[in-house]
């Protein structure tokens, strides 16, 4: 069996997570996550808003927007007529199909970016046919994805739920700017559930139709590359298979934060101050960073608000999965928003200095034209909605109205004026994190097997309990010991108290969904006041007074190997 299929079979069986609404047969691309799987989920969650959001609480701040979505918002930014997967419908049976992943994984070419009509021809050239039936495969075209409803009882009010959360920080962008420091960079960040009506969702957590996403829209000043937070990040190192390289199917380079700023790899250093935060983020996930790469985009399989975007894609278990994207938005989404809402979403930038700036003004002799209504009327419409530098080509012609020059009424003049600053759409740069991925993928590369029992080696800061505490037997007075060390642990630590069957199967169980350590409290303790901790991953125990616990706990959870600890016991 895969070790995919091992991952999904023990997420069953240990409450991690499950196809939803399984009693009715479930639904492809819809999972309940568990009671050990929310645990996890949410420890997931905690420590990315730790990297992204309180590493950084001087400039990133979170918010939370409805997953119900005006079209309005979501025509403006593309997504009514972008957001699309091709598809390709079997003449013979009608089965559907994703057209791009049929051809790639028959015929094992990569034909992302490619229009509807030239996947049409590549499946006739080649002559692909309906796996299920043999049958002729007809035109390929292209499917929204976006799930539409109505938003109260008229049907003229369409809304979307929201394909990502980004549109809702776009959306509050001036709120969140003016209550805040009205200050950039000033970063923006959601966690929240969005839903893509995705055609073939795969097995497992890599592609569901609901799912929730942690991003950041980070908004700057696209001139000011002065960037003292990248100092943290300076001299860390990633693999990155950069856009030249992949066209010319080279290989991925080791690079370092450094050397993207400073060559240029990146269009903006804040790209590489979020590819290295999202690189730290992976390897807390326990995913090491030999496991995981980014890859730069070809012009042609980036999105159309993009100018350079990088995947974040991990490798485990012969399974590659897109884990994370980073695009340059450019100011693409403010700008859209403001011509669709009429809201000026620009930020205004002070000037150190002052600035002497020309500018064509235009003068209207209104005592002239005010004695003749009609002429007046005529002039009006003749320069209204026009520009200085447009009237001033009407009077370099010699216009006229109703035989009288336009240069009468009308004059340009060139006037010298201080600017204190210039208004702007700031531009954005997005990091986003798909929360179901990274659960999936902490698990794949957690899973071993050992003496054919599986281990769940998380790292603790998501592993779902700190600690597990068993009486070792059924007995009152195991018990009562037992859970006296469940109270004095519980107001630290996260402890999972259990008392019911083998010793064997509770230390199976806690191995299975990852508890780092096990304490257990046998006829003995009860005579020297002693329990044993075993570690999940090496199965080795030590035997420690039960006054020395805590302290223990806290050596071993800021970091100390558990081979020291028992070294020091036994001495
Ligand atoms: P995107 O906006 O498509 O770049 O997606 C952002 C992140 O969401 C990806 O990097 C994935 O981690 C995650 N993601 C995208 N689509 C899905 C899906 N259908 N199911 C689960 N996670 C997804």
């Amino acid at each position: 069996m895969p070790e995919s299929d091992k991952v999904i079979e023990l997420a069953k069986r240990r409450g991690i997570f499950w196809p939803s609404y399984e009693i009715y047969g479930g639904v492809a691309g819809l999972y309940d996550i568990g009671p050990v799987g929310t645990r996890i989920r949410n420890k997931i969650i905690q420590t990315w808003r730790r990297i992204f959001v309180e590493e950084n609480s001087e400039f990133v701040v979170e918010i939370e927007s409805p997953l119900i979505t005006p079209s309005k918002v979501l025509e403006a930014s593309g997504h009514v007529d972008n957001f699309t997967d091709p598809i390709v419908e079997c003449t013979k049976c009608h089965k559907i199909y994703r057209a791009d992943h049929l051809i790639e994984d028959t015929l094992k070419i990569n034909v992302e970016g490619l229009k509807p009509s030239e996947l049409t021809s590549l499946i006739s050239e080649k002559g692909l046919k309906c796996p299920a039936c043999g049958g002729e495969l007809g035109e390929v075209r292209n499917f929204n994805l976006l799930f539409s409803t109505n938003i109260g009882p008229y049907s003229g009010s369409t809304g979307y739920l929201r394909p990502e959360t980004a549109q809702g920080m776009f959306t509050a962008f001036k709120r969140v700017y003016e209550t805040s420091r009205q200050k950039l960079p000033l970063g923006i960040a959601q966690i929240g559930r969005v839903a893509r009506n995705e055609i073939s969702p795969r097995q497992g957590l890599v592609r569901m139709r609901e799912f929730a996403i942690m991003e950041v829209e980070f908004f700057i000043d696209p001139e000011d590359n002065e960037v003292p937070w990248l100092n943290k990040y300076y001299n860390e190192e990633f693999r990155v298979l950069f856009k030249d390289a992949k066209e010319k199917g080279g290989d991925p380079v080791l690079v370092k934060v450094k050397d993207m700023v400073e060559e240029k790899l990146v269009v903006n250093p804040w790209m590489a101050f979020w590819m290295a935060s999202a690189s730290r983020f992976v390897q807390s996930l326990g995913i090491p960073s030999s496991n995981f790469l980014f890859e730069e985009k070809l012009p042609h399989e980036r999105a159309h608000y993009s100018s350079q975007t990088f995947d974040q894609i991990v490798e485990l278990m012969g399974e590659k999965v897109e884990i994370s994207g980073h695009a340059y938005r450019g100011n693409y989404d403010l700008s859209r928003h403001s011509k669709f809402s009429n809201e000026d979403l620009t930020v205004f930038k002070k000037f150190d200095q002052p600035r002497v700036v020309k500018r064509k003004t235009v003068i209207i002799n209104r005592d002239k034209l005010k004695v003749n209504p009609d002429l007046q009327r005529e002039v009006m419409t003749m320069i209204s909605g026009k520009s200085p530098e447009q009237i001033n080509e009407l009077l370099e012609r010699r216009v006229q109205v109703s035989g009288v020059p336009l240069s009468e009424f009308v004059n340009v003049i060139e006037r010298e004026e201080k600017e204190h600053g210039t208004k702007f759409y700031p531009h954005v740069v997005e990091p986003s994190f798909g929360v179901e991925r990274c659960l999936y993928l902490s698990i794949l590369s957690a899973y071993r097997e050992k003496k054919d029992r599986v281990v769940l080696s998380l790292p603790k800061e998501i592993a779902p309990y700190h600690i597990a505490v068993f009486p070792l037997l059924e007995k009152e007075e195991l018990i009562k010991k037992a859970k006296e060390v469940h109270e004095i642990l519980r107001r630290k630590y996260e402890v999972l108290y259990d008392d019911t069957g083998s010793i064997g199967k509770r230390y199976a169980r806690v191995d299975e969904i990852g508890v780092p350590y096990a304490i257990t409290i046998d006829p003995q303790t009860l005579d020297d006041n002693a329990v044993t901790i075993r570690d999940r991953d090496s199965w080795e125990q030590v035997r420690v007074k039960i006054e020395h616990l805590e302290t223990i706990m806290d050596k071993l959870f800021s970091g100390q190997e558990f081979s020291m600890i028992a070294g020091e016991a036994k001495k």
